[in-house]
C-alpha cells in the first residue's frame, strides 16, 4: 500500500526543514527526503563549516597581535587538524538539534534520493513510492563550473572540496570575490597563507555598494591579500597560473567561488520549488522565509532581504545601493566607525555604516563594522515596518555601542 502524507519534501536544507518543521508542527503529516545529510549546504558545506573556521582564523591573528592590547603571548601556532575538529563537532551538534526537532514533531525522514513521479508521487531510490497531497522541491544548489578551471579536488578546488583540506596551503588563488571567495580570502589570509584573488568584475564583491567594494580592495591591501579586477584566469599550465592580465602566479591550490546554479529539473505542476533551487536569493535566511511564507502564509519583503560577508571587520547590507540611485533623489548620511568609543576599546575602528534615506525613510544601508550583522539587522526591522527618520529619531541607543553610529547618522 503507497503511504499517505499531506506534505512530501524533497531536500533537508534549510528550506526543506523550515517547511517540514513547520507543516507537521501545525498537524500535518509530513514526510521529508534527504538524500545526503540532513541541514543541507548550509549546514554542512556552508554557512556553518566556514564561520566555524574563519572565527578559529580570527583567533590565531587576534593572539598573533594582542601586544597591541597590552598582552604579550609567545608562541602562537595552528593546528588545522583541531580547527576542522571543532568545525565538524558544532556542524553535528547543530545536525543532531534539526534532526531532534524532526523527530520531535513527527516528520518521516527518508534518507535516500527521491524522484518526483507526478505532483502527487514521490518514489525513493530503493523504489518505495508515498503519495503527498502537496510536494514541496526544496534541492538546494551546487557550486558552478568554469570552463578550464574543472574542479579535480586537489588543486582546483570547490566550496565543497576546501572543507577536506587536512592541513593549510603555503599559498591559494581564489576566483571570484563574492561572499564565499571573500571570506576564504579573510580564513586564508588570517592564518598567514599567501593569498592572491581575483575577481572579473571591475571591483571585488559586485553586487555591493560601490562605496563597500572599494573599501574592502583597501582593507585586502592592508592585510596583504593580493587581489586582482577586471580579470579572470587565461590558463593554466604544470600549476601555473595566467592571468587575463598577464600576471604568472603559481599557487599550491585554486579555490574556484564563482556562483552556484540551482538544482532544477523539469517538475511536475503544482510542485512548489522554495529555496536555493528556486533561482531567487541563494541564502540561507531568504529560503527560511520562503517557507514560513509557504507553509505559514507569512509574506515577507524579498527586496529588503539583508547580506552579510562575515570577516573583520564583517560587510553587510540592506536595500537600495548608491549606484541603483543615480537618477533618483536621496540623501546619504555616514559615520566612520573610528568615531565610536566601542570601536576604539575594541580596536576595531575599520569601516563605516552608510544610510541612503528617500522621502524621510531608509532606502539603503551599507555597513562595514565589526557587528555589521547584527547593525543591518536593527535596519531591516526599521525598513520592514516602514519606520521614519522622525521616529527612529525618538529610540535610545545604548552606548557605547556600535549601533550609535545608526543613531548618529539620522541625525546627520
Ligand atoms: C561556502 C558557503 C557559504 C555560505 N554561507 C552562507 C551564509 O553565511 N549565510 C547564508 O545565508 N547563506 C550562506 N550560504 C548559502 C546557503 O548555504 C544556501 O542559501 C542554503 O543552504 C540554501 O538552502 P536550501 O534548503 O535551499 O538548499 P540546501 O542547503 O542546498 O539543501 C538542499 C538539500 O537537498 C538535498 N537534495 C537535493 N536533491 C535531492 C533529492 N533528489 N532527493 C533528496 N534530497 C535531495 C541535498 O542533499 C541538500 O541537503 C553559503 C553557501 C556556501 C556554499
Amino acid at each position: 500500500m503507497v503511504e499517505q502524507y499531506d506534505i512530501g519534501i524533497i531536500g533537508g536544507g534549510p528550506a526543506g526543514y523550515t517547511a517540514a518543521l513547520l507543516a507537521a508542527n501545525s498537524g500535518q503529516k509530513v514526510i521529508l527526503f534527504e538524500k545526503d545529510k540532513i541541514g543541507g549546504v548550509c549546514l554542512n558545506k556552508g554557512c556553518i563549516p566556514t564561520k566555524s573556521i574563519l572565527h578559529s582564523s580570527q583567533i590565531y591573528k587576534e593572539i598573533k597581535n594582542s601586544e597591541q592590547n597590552g598582552i604579550t603571548v609567545s608562541e602562537v601556532s595552528v593546528d588545522y587538524s583541531k580547527v576542522i575538529e571543532r568545525k565538524n563537532t558544532i556542524v553535528e551538534k547543530l545536525r543532531k538539534g534539526i534532526e531532534f526537532a524532526l523527530k520531535n514533531a513527527k516528520v518521516t525522514v527518508i534518507n535516500s534520493k527521491a524522484q518526483i513521479l507526478s505532483p502527487t508521487q514521490i518514489k525513493d531510490s530503493e523504489g518505495n513510492e508515498y503519495f503527498a497531497k502537496k510536494i514541496i522541491y526544496a534541492a538546494g544548489s551546487s557550486a558552478t563550473e568554469i570552463k578550464g578551471l574543472e574542479y579535480d579536488s586537489k588543486f582546483i578546488l570547490s566550496s565543497d572540496d576546501i572543507l577536506n583540506l587536512k592541513q593549510l596551503p603555503k599559498s591559494v588563488l581564489i576566483v571570484g570575490s563574492g561572499a564565499i571567495g571573500t571570506e576564504w580570502a579573510r580564513i586564508f589570509s588570517n592564518f598567514g597563507v599567501e593569498t592572491t584573488v581575483v575577481e572579473l568584475a571591475p571591483h571585488l564583491i559586485p553586487t555591493a555598494d560601490i562605496e563597500v567594494s572599494k573599501r574592502v580592495e583597501r582593507i585586502f591591501k592592508t592585510e596583504n591579500i593580493k587581489f586582482y579586477t577586471g580579470t579572470s584566469v587565461e590558463k593554466i599550465e604544470n600549476k601555473t597560473v595566467t592571468l587575463t592580465n598577464a600576471q604568472v602566479i603559481e599557487p599550491e591550490i585554486i579555490l574556484v567561488a564563482a556562483g552556484r546554479k540551482p538544482e532544477k529539473i523539469n517538475l511536475p505542476d503544482g510542485v512548489k520549488v522554495i529555496g536555493d533551487s528556486s533561482g531567487e536569493i541563494q541564502l540561507a535566511h531568504y529560503a527560511i522565509k520562503q517557507a514560513i511564507e509557504e507553509i505559514g502564509g507569512i509574506e515577507f519583503k524579498k527586496e529588503l532581504t539583508p547580506s552579510v560577508i562575515y570577516g573583520s571587520p564583517e560587510i553587510a547590507w540592506i536595500g537600495k545601493r548608491e549606484q541603483d540611485l543615480q537618477n533618483e533623489q536621496y540623501k546619504k548620511s555616514m559615520v566612520l566607525i573610528s568615531a565610536l568609543g566601542k570601536s576604539q576599546c575594541d580596536g576595531k575602528t575599520e569601516g563605516f555604516i552608510k544610510l541612503l534615506e528617500q522621502n524621510g525613510k531608509i532606502a539603503g544601508a551599507h555597513i562595514v563594522s565589526q557587528e555589521a550583522s547584527a547593525l543591518i539587522q536593527q535596519i531591516a526591522i526599521a525598513m520592514n515596518n516602514d519606520i521614519s527618520i522622525e521616529k527612529l529619531k525618538q529610540t535610545c541607543f545604548a552606548h557605547p555601542t556600535y549601533s550609535e553610529g545608526i543613531f548618529e547618522c539620522l541625525f546627520k
